[in-house]
């Protein structure tokens, strides 16, 4: 019978399974799902087996976290992050032939390759040619390329990939549920799924903005090929998985890609979400959940809705993104602390009104204090996330953000802080120009763009981040959360 394979791509999340691939295996008959990345893990853990022991004791001994296991997980999350070291990646995947072995071996009708948008989309676009090439030579499988790494109607794009990666069948733009079950039925049924709204094949000319209209159809994600236990957060303790409450963000921030490429803001029936966590509970007894919206004060009254549906739940705990917005109040905190939410992630950026202003961020500095320590005392863990090297930013702008820092450490809250990355599908990223920014001439179609700042921005060193624990691999922080 003819099969779908369906890959994350090499350079993925480690902390927590990713939610496409079993969403996709739920949406497509006779699929499975594969996961090469965690045997790149594998590898890298064992290679560095002392380095990272030693680091993690180091860590422990000079700080007093007493949690030695932990630190181990935190110092491996760093020696696998696709960020910083893809190169090593690449070379260790390389040197044991891994990619090499499933290409060999695939035995599929259609691969789907899931590439992860958020951090490493270009190191894993980079290996896609010879990796395409050699499934194609060794299996000649149909080869699919999907995540929601693309913006909609970029031909430009479009056909530089195609140039690149002349073993593809077809790349799906958008969010994948709506795109690939359908893209898989055509090539296996030996059709060009070239007239499906968001699917490029080459020479395509226009493209739509394909969404899923309704959350409330997408079914319960399969996770039955996962290998859950050896994902990172599952070995602390607390196996993880992520779910949907809601896509899309209300707001547009200039530096955000993530608002243009999920919109618009749609929520998810929270009966759905409570009953999708009760089930994971069940099934795999999953303690932990991440939300992955982008915020969940989107929707108040869903969120309502989801606390009472979840009132009292001592058995399983979430948490995730918010704004800091003044709809918040202490009475909502300790309602969702009672329904089991533990951590909320405020992207703050900076306590300069004017910088604020400048990002469109559109809350108020006044409340981000308020509101993040009514939602502390409520007894969850809250990390403001800041920004520094904001083009614009001035030394005066660095002094406000560094006494919000100092009110936030006294509150107990915690903050993490990312220097400023140039998304290509943000305000900034397309309108560069506006904001004293010139890309970079070699600068590749993907999505962080490298350029020159114009206009030198002050570097307020505030990466100095003394949480060891949210060093920086995505989804490794959950880790710690409870
Ligand atoms: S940065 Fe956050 S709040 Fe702003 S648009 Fe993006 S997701 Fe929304």
């Amino acid at each position: 019978m003819k099969n779908v394979t369906i890959l994350p791509s090499p350079l993925s999340f480690i902390g927590y399974p990713m939610n496409f691939p079993p969403m996709l295996k739920a949406l497509i008959p006779n699929s499975k799902v594969i996961e090469p990345h965690l045997d790149i893990l594998k590898v890298m853990e064992k290679e560095n087996k002392e380095e990272i022991l030693s680091a993690a004791e180091e860590v422990c001994k000079n700080t007093g976290f007493d949690d030695k296991n932990t630190a181990y997980l935190m110092f491996l999350a760093n020696v696998v992050d696709q960020e910083h070291k893809p190169g090593d990646i690449i070379a260790a995947m390389k040197k044991y032939k891994m990619y090499d072995k499933f290409a060999k071996d695939a035995n599929t009708d259609v691969v789907v390759i899931i590439i992860d948008y958020l951090r490493c989309a270009n190191e894993s676009l980079d290996l896609m040619p010879s990796f395409t090439k050699k499934l194609k030579e060794e299996n000649d499988s149909k080869i699919i390329l999907a995540g929601p790494l693309m913006y909609k109607n970029d031909l430009e794009v479009l056909s530089a990939q195609f140039e690149k990666l002349p073993h593809v069948d077809a790349i799906c733009y958008g969010e994948d549920e709506v795109t690939v079950p359908q893209a898989c039925e055509k090539l296996l049924n030996g059709e060009n799924p070239g007239d499906i709204d968001g699917v490029g094949v080459r020479g395509k000319k226009t493209f739509k903005h394909t969404f899923v209209k309704d959350l409330n159809t997408l079914p319960i994600p399969d996770y039955s090929d996962t290998r859950m236990e050896e994902y990172l957060n599952y070995r602390a303790g607390t196996p993880s998985l992520t779910v949907w409450a809601s896509r899309g963000c209300t707001a547009k921030c200039v530096f955000c890609d993530e608002t243009n490429i999920w919109h618009p803001y749609r929520s998810r029936n929270p009966e759905l979400v409570a009953e999708e966590m009760k089930h994971f509970h069940k099934k795999y007894k999953i303690k932990a959940y991440r939300m992955n919206d982008l915020l969940l004060n989107g929707d108040l009254q869903h969120l309502n809705k989801l606390c009472d549906l979840l009132k009292g739940n001592n058995k399983f705990f979430w948490g995730g993104m918010a704004r800091a917005e003044s709809s918040w109040n202490r009475a909502l905190f300790d309602k969702m602390y009672d329904a089991g939410c533990r951590f909320l992630w405020f992207g703050i950026e900076s306590y300069s009104e004017k910088m604020i202003e400048h990002m469109k961020k559109r809350i108020d500095p006044k409340e981000i204090i308020p509101i993040t320590k009514a939602a502390k005392d409520s007894g969850m863990r809250v990390v403001s996330l800041l920004i520094d090297k904001f083009p614009g930013q001035t030394e005066n702008d660095v002094k406000k953000t560094k006494e919000l820092i100092k009110m936030l450490k006294e509150n107990g809250c915690q903050y993490h802080v990312t220097n400023f990355r140039l998304p290509r599908y943000s305000e900034m990223g397309r309108h560069p120009e506006k904001f004293g920014l010139k890309l970079k001439t070699e600068e590749k179609p993907s999505a962080v763009c490298f350029f020159e700042d114009l206009n030198k921005t002050y570097d307020g060193q505030l990466k100095d981040n003394p949480n060891f624990w949210y060093w920086p691999l995505e989804g490794t922080p959950i880790v710690t959360e409870f």
